[in-house]
């Protein structure tokens, strides 16, 4: 089965699939009274939740729901209050001695068998209504309120629909690989997955359909194949290029105490984009030189509610004193399009990308923002930590967060709670507007990183999820290449920093271009960076600028990128 190849390495494992609610029967049974009725307690309250969240989205009004939409959403808080549905849980609970995930599963279950064998077509369609309220209490019922780790068997890979930024940071050790129906290359979960080195292939489509718990699934993550159930031959020919592959993987580990100098010696600095304090040892493993980007948002997922200032401070201070000292750029909150939180009820949105997300959230909800710019200042104390903000479109927004930065240290120091108050601040550019005006932002901030992904998405109108429209997602576009270019000379004439944290700076076919384009400061997936230094360390700058004359002088990708690839044969 072919899909695309997001994340390279070879996994040989057994399958283990994942529904949309992936919650299924337990089987086990309660021990006593105590744990009876502490799961009476999370039904009632996962019951509730899911009235809220329901009340959330009836009142909405950016929503335009139609009558029929309220309508329904009115019959799902009925039955979610119904008290025959709970009277039956409670009973599969107390007397079946059931956990609310089986209790719920069965009582449900039947209530839509019931219903979708009436004659009434009316209440045929409500089966649908009533699975979907199961799902909401089944969701609640299990969201904990700190990120943990889900339980897989060793060598398992996982088949899903789609799997968001959440469920990849969760997987744990053992999941060794993964295969989505939807997905494309610069998905967050994509992007999560390679830089933790999980061998991965997304947008298979409904072929994965065919795929059943335990079945032996072969996965190469570098051109995006799925074997299913294969014959011997084919696993041996694959354990060889596994091992083929984790040998040259090892090989370019072996460059970590290597510094990153071209042969004529010029000094770049590779750092790594990395989503907690877990990731570090693997950032210096690859002979990582700092954290050009810590995607601060996966801190709010996988919880109910959201981070105090001190749990946030003190995942930063754990980043912080891990760093040994080098710079960690923490970007600040950067939810909305593929990434939401279950508790905070982002309308939805025609255009979600374009939407309500990001710096936008920040400058509006100044009571979050100050909150996580508070937590940061403090933790800053511990390491050399700086400050970006993502999603800029124009320069009042820079200057409304610098603001909004004053008044967090105005409160700290009124606190008289101890921070660094000279904490650098830079921006995200990845949006054409912020590119095409690096001169004017340039005087405003200490540095600038270039996000490829979100900027290559804007420059083309090309949804970096919609699997469908991969083929028109180029970062090799001439249109994208003059951005970049402009941002890294206006950067560099006005003397700030720039590096950049998309995932071009982690394409081996990029590196010599974007050398020559004058970027010394590359930020990538930990696993990414032996195969970029190793690039940098057998190439010289004059080289690389004689590359991207020719290149910019090219009018259209399919050339660049067959001229690219001469050179990283
Ligand atoms: C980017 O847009 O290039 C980027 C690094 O941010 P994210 O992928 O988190 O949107
Ligand atoms: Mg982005």
């Amino acid at each position: 089965m072919n899909g695309i190849g997001v994340s390279p390495g070879i996994s040989i494992g057994k399958a283990r699939v994942i529904k949309k609610v992936q919650i299924a029967l337990t089987g086990i049974l309660l021990k006593d009274e105590v744990s009876i009725a502490a799961e009476v307690e999370r039904f009632d309250h996962a019951v509730n939740k899911a009235i809220n969240e329901i009340e959330f989205i009836k009142q909405n009004t950016s929503l335009n729901l139609h009558e029929e939409d309220i309508q329904i959403l009115e019959t799902q808080i009925e039955f979610l209050a119904d008290p025959q549905i709970r009277e039956d849980v409670v009973e599969k609970i107390s007397f079946g001695k059931r956990n609310v995930n089986d209790a719920v599963i069965e009582v449900i279950g039947n209530m839509v068998n019931v219903f979708e064998n009436m004659d009434d077509e009316y209440m045929r369609a409500r089966a649908a209504d009533i699975q979907d309220i199961g799902n909401r209490i089944l969701k609640h019922a299990n969201l904990s309120d700190h990120t943990h780790a889900q339980q897989f068997d060793p060598d398992t890979i996982i088949i899903a629909e789609d799997i968001s930024p959440s469920d990849t940071i969760t997987m744990g050790k053992h999941v060794i690989g993964f295969a989505t129906q939807a997905g494309s290359k610069t998905s967050h979960a994509a992007i999560i997955a390679k830089a933790k080195g999980i061998p991965a292939v997304v947008g298979c489509g409904d072929g994965l359909g065919a795929i059943n718990n335990g079945d032996i699934v072969v996965l190469d993550g570098a051109i995006g194949l799925v074997f299913i159930n294969p014959d011997q031959q084919l696993i041996a020919d694959y354990t060889k290029k596994k091992a083929v592959y984790i040998e040259s993987v090892n090989w370019l580990r072996q460059l970590k105490e290597v510094k990153p100098i071209t042969t004529d010696g010029t000094k770049i600095t590779l750092m790594a984009n990395i989503s907690g304090a877990d990731d570090m040892e693997d950032v210096f493993d690859n002979g990582g030189e700092g954290i050009g980007l810590l995607r601060t948002e996966l801190l709010f997922m996988n919880r109910d509610s959201f981070p105090t200032e001190n749990e946030q401070f003190e995942f930063y201070k754990k980043v912080a004193l891990q760093s040994k000292s080098k710079a960690v750029i923490v970007r600040t909150i950067d939810i909305g399009g593929d990434k939401q939180l279950s508790y905070f009820n982002l309308p939805a949105e025609q255009n979600p990308f374009l939407g309500y997300r990001a710096i936008r959230i920040c400058l509006d909800r100044t009571d979050l923002f100050i909150t996580q710019l508070k937590a940061i200042l403090r933790a800053a104390i511990f390491g050399d930590l700086k400050i970006m903000l993502p999603m800029i479109s124009n320069v009042q927004e820079v200057r409304e967060a610098k603001n909004i930065l004053a008044l967090a240290k105005n409160e700290l120091l009124k606190e008289n709670t101890a921070f660094k108050a000279d904490v650098e601040l830079g921006i995200m550019i990845e949006i054409p507007s912020a590119a095409i005006t690096a001169d004017i932002l340039a005087k405003e901030v200490d540095f600038f990183s270039i996000g490829t992904n979100d900027l290559c998405q804007y420059t083309l109108a090309v949804d970096r999820m919609n699997e469908k429209i991969t083929h028109l997602y180029d970062p090799f576009n001439p249109g994208v290449l003059r951005l970049i270019s402009n941002v890294i000379d206006q950067a560099n004439k006005q003397k700030i920093h720039v590096g950049m944290c998309g995932e071009m700076a982690a394409d081996p076919l990029a590196t010599l271009l974007l050398l020559g384009m004058g970027l010394t400061n590359f930020s990538m997936g930990a696993a990414a960076i032996p195969v970029i230094k190793n690039i940098i360390i057998n190439n010289d700058l004059s080289t690389a600028k004689r590359i991207c004359e020719e290149v910019m002088h090219m009018d259209n990708s399919q050339n660049i990128i067959k001229y690219l690839k001469e050179f990283t044969a």
